[in-house]
Formats: structure tokens, sequence, C-alpha cells
């Protein structure tokens, strides 16, 4: 894997270096990341071709807001951890991490926010969901795990990963303190969940500035990846850098020759508002020209998935 993630008293046992000048990950922090979200989706609503699609995601995230509030998570992560660590794995991997009931509850106490909000279409997605048994949502929940986005509808597909997005940013949230990351390589995949991630953002400021982090598009984690290599592929000798208006467009894609996969990068520093799931929702005449030019995603929106 990637990043390793070690519990911390291990480290102290085996008296292991750590000594990064440059943090390979930032675990979420969940205080305003929603409202943050939802603000930023409403002001880029104001003058985007798909503004109506950025309000109603700013109605989902105000949401998320609420449910995380509602349901707070408690659970012990240690024995995960340290088993996880031990097979060089990431310790909340979609891909086996077993789900309990919270993220169900969640899934429930959203659409019941959510109802009230919507009309049409989106209201009669929300009734569906809202009758599905827990089966039927497990099956989904794995299905977009497994990347079988044929098996979920793309209207219910935001809603369900929604919730489970909030379940595992509220572990993942747990982890600071009792554990800590070390590099390796091969970063394309979360170092805490395995997920992929929504974009990259080059931050600002004293402590990251201009550094290079991946945003994972499930956990909310945020993870290192040095600029001018392909986060994908690892390659340097063919990337390129595509904006729509200007050389100093907070928002470029990345794309890779070798690959031919990109990936958006958002620079805080030409505008410090530049959020994750908002900015690259925002940018999709980007994707539209990445696209005619021949490269794919190498990363998956919250809020946009391939479906049916
Ligand atoms: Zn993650
Ligand atoms: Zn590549």
């Amino acid at each position: 894997m990637s990043i390793r993630i070690i519990p911390q008293d291990e480290l102290e046992k085996s008296d292991r270096k750590t000594a990064e000048m440059i943090p390979p990950l930032l675990f979420p922090r969940l205080k305003n990341l929603y409202s943050r979200r939802a603000a930023r989706l409403r002001q880029l609503a104001e003058k985007n071709p798909l503004g109506d699609y950025l309000r109603f995601t700013a109605v989902i995230a105000s949401a998320q807001e609420i449910v995380l509030y509602d349901h707070p998570l408690q659970m012990d992560l240690h024995a995960r951890l340290v088993e996880t660590a031990r097979q060089g794995k990431p310790p909340l991997d979609i891909h086996t991490l077993p789900r309990d009931g919270h993220w169900q509850r969640l899934l429930h106490s959203l659409i019941a926010e959510l109802k009230p909000e919507m009309t049409g279409q989106a209201l009669a997605v929300l009734e569906n969901l809202e009758k599905a048994s827990a089966q039927e949502l497990e099956a989904m929940a794995s299905a977009l795990f497994d990347n079988d986005f044929a098996r979920v509808s793309s209207d219910k597909a935001p809603f369900i990963w929604a919730a489970l997005s909030v379940y595992w940013a509220q572990m993942a949230a747990l982890i600071p303190g009792k554990a800590r990351a070390e590099y390796g390589e091969q970063r394309q995949f979360c170092p805490v969940c395995a997920s992929v991630p929504v974009t990259s953002i080059v931050h600002m400021g004293t402590q990251h500035g201009g550094l290079r982090y991946l945003h994972c598009n499930l956990c909310e984690s945020e993870w290192y990846v040095v600029r001018s290599k392909c986060t994908n592929c690892e390659q340097t000798r063919d990337l390129h850098y595509w904006s729509l208006d200007s050389e100093t467009a907070p928002v470029k894609a990345e794309s890779c020759g070798d690959c031919g996969t990109y990936l958006k990068m958002l620079y805080q520093e030409k505008d410090p508002a530049v959020e994750p799931v908002a900015d690259d929702l925002a940018s999709l005449v980007l994707d539209a020209r990445m696209e005619q030019e021949g490269f794919s995603r190498s990363s998956l929106n919250p809020f946009l998935f391939p479906g049916e």
C-alpha cells in the first residue's frame, strides 16, 4: 500500500524514524467541512451552466452536516489499526471493512432531512430508497465500492455515497493521534480507505504551502503526492497542464501521456475558497475538453457516478 498507517504505540516501541518534514497524510477535519462545501457549491452555482445541479448537491452537503452532528460515532479502532498495519493494508479498506448498521441510520436520517427539500424525480428517488430493504442497500453500497456502477442507478448513487461518506469520514476522524503514516509508492488510492481521489489540491500557508495533496472522495482524508508526477502511474515524462480560461485559473487538469489519464489540480493560492468536491463539479467543461483530447478521468466525484 502507498502510505502505511502504523499505530502510535508500535511506533514508539520500534523507535521507528518518522521525522518527515512533509506530513504524508492529513486526516479529515469534519468541523465546517460540509458547510464550507455547501457554501462553495452555492457560490459556484451562480455563474455555472450546471447551476441547478450544483444547488441540488449543496442541499445534500448541508443535510450531511446535520446528519453528522445528529449521529456521532464512537468506535474503538485500535485492534483494527494494529492488524491492518501488520498486513500493510489501509485501516478502513472499503473492500474488507465490515459495515455496521450505522451507515444505514445515516442514510435514513439523510433521506428524512432531504425529502422536504426535494421535488419531482429526486423526491421519487428518495422515496424509493426509503423503501429499500437493508440487504438491498448493502448490495448497492458493495456495488459502488466494487466500481460496479451499472448495478446502481446514477440518481440513487449520490445519496448512498453521501451516507457512506459521512460514515467513513467519521471513522477516519477517529484515527489521528492513534496512528502515523509512512511513505511508499503507488499513491493512486487513499491510504486510509482505498477509495480514489475526487481531485488534488495545492495548499497554501506556512504548514503545507505549495504541497499537493489528493483528496479522498469517500473518507475526506488527504494524502501527499509530489507535484509533476502522474498520480495514477507515477510517470513524470509526459505531463501537461490544461485550463479553460487562463494560466492563472485556480483549476487545472494534469494529463499524463503514459497512462492516458488526468486529474484536476486546485490552487488555493489562486483562490483560497477552492473546495475539492465543489470546484471539481463546477468545472465539468474542463472534463469534456480532456475527453475530447483523449484522456480519461482517474478520479471520481461523489455527486457524479457513471451509472446507467
Ligand atoms: Zn479515503
Ligand atoms: Zn500516468
